[in-house]
């Protein structure tokens, strides 16, 4: 079905977090309605929605209500189970498709498909066992990180293997769950690009961030990313593939290293929003989340042009305090999220610093 969903339409939004949030604000200035399905009330997300469905992900009777509701479905948070997507799908057009949600659900998945398509990742190997663990450890050496394959994000269920690390420790750690084992790479930095692709098919992507985590969650997105231009074209090379390749309707953010010797690997995608992305709400024509609209709606896409230079720094935890001298800067641009509880680890806003664009 490729009729664009027109303005005065309802988007249907699973998951309720902050990318919920500012993808509903983006379809309110393209003139559509928000309906968030999510298990938690009075999300971020709910708090700028024309209307909300609280429930579980596998509430089917739910599920179905909601499909039936809205004109589309589109995801902020893609770790819901199959049989919730394959409902899903049997009532409302539902983009991007679950074959995409289901390669980038699973880091196995993810690696073997980039693999595939020819995209270089750090060394990687299946882990099942405490005893496939020292095997693999043997194969691809210390220092190393231990992932769970599902499920894991801001670094949660990962731990690094070093020189000193006990191998049946880090084992017991994952709980049984399926694991994947990856070489640690000595970076020289990490980047992201985030394509954007329609129903018709065509591409448009954003310029590379340059990204730094800290205690495994993104910090700051610099952009220009300070890489040469062919390095930022492969980069960007690297996101049109894997977006072609998976048929993507929708947004896709790629994760990559860069090593020291310039090569390019494939940390993780995500086929939604992205944090590395906030910053194009500031210095692009057209930002990720109207993109994502654009893309999930059949509309044409529009010019992601950066017209600014930008550092997008993430409020985590308390730092939400800063609110009022963030405000008072020049260049500043705040975002909240309306989240309550400003726990640690918790992201509670960016701010993006803005200035005239150099290059
Ligand atoms: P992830 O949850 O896979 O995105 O990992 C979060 C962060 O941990 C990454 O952005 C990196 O900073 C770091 N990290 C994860 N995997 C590796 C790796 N194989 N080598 C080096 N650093 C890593």
């Amino acid at each position: 079905m490729n009729t664009p969903v027109a303005p005065g339409g309802t988007i249907g939004i699973i998951g309720g977090g902050q990318l919920g949030r500012m993808a509903a604000l983006a379809a309110a200035r393209l003139g559509y309605r928000v309906h968030v399905f999510t298990p938690e009330a009075d999300s971020p997300t709910e708090q700028v929605a024309a209307q909300a469905t609280v429930a579980a992900y596998d509430d089917m009777a739910a599920l179905e209500a909601f499909a039936r509701a809205v004109d589309v479905v589109t995801f902020e948070f893609e770790n819901i189970p199959a049989a919730s997507v394959r409902l899903l799908t049997s009532l409302v057009p539902v983009r991007p498709s679950w074959k995409v949600l289901e390669v980038a659900q699973d880091r196995i998945s993810e690696k073997r498909f980039f693999n595939g398509i020819g995209i270089a990742t750090a060394p990687w190997a299946e882990i099942n066992s405490a005893a496939e663990l020292k095997a693999a450890v043997d194969t691809i050496g210390r220092p190393a990180v231990l992932k769970t394959t599902r499920l894991g994000y801001d670094g949660k269920g990962q731990v690094k293997i070093t020189a000193q690390t006990d191998l049946d420790q880090a084992w017991a750690s994952m709980d049984g769950a399926p694991a994947v084992l990856e070489g640690f790479i000595d970076f020289a930095g990490e980047i992201s690009v985030i394509v954007a692709r329609g129903l018709d098919g065509f591409c448009a992507t954003f310029d590379p961030a340059w990204n730094i985590h800290t205690n495994h969650i993104l910090d700051t997105t610099t952009i220009p990313a300070p890489i040469s231009a062919p390095l930022a074209e492969r980069a960007t090379q690297v996101a049109l593939k894997a977006a072609q390749a998976l048929d993507l309707v929708g947004l896709l953010a790629v994760e990559m290293f860069v090593t020291k010797a310039g090569e390019v690997l494939v940390n993780e995608m995500a086929p939604r929003p992205h944090n590395s992305g906030h910053w194009t709400m500031d210095a692009c024509v057209t930002d990720q989340f109207e993109q994502f609209i654009r893309a999930v709606c059949g509309l044409p896409l529009g010019n992601p042009e950066r017209h600014s230079d930008a550092v997008m720094t993430n409020l985590i935890g308390d730092d939400v305090d800063q609110w009022l001298d963030v405000l008072k800067e020049p260049g500043a641009k705040l975002h909240l999220y309306g989240k309550a509880q400003a726990r640690p680890g918790r992201k509670m806003g960016h701010v993006t610093r803005i200035q005239p664009r150099q290059y």
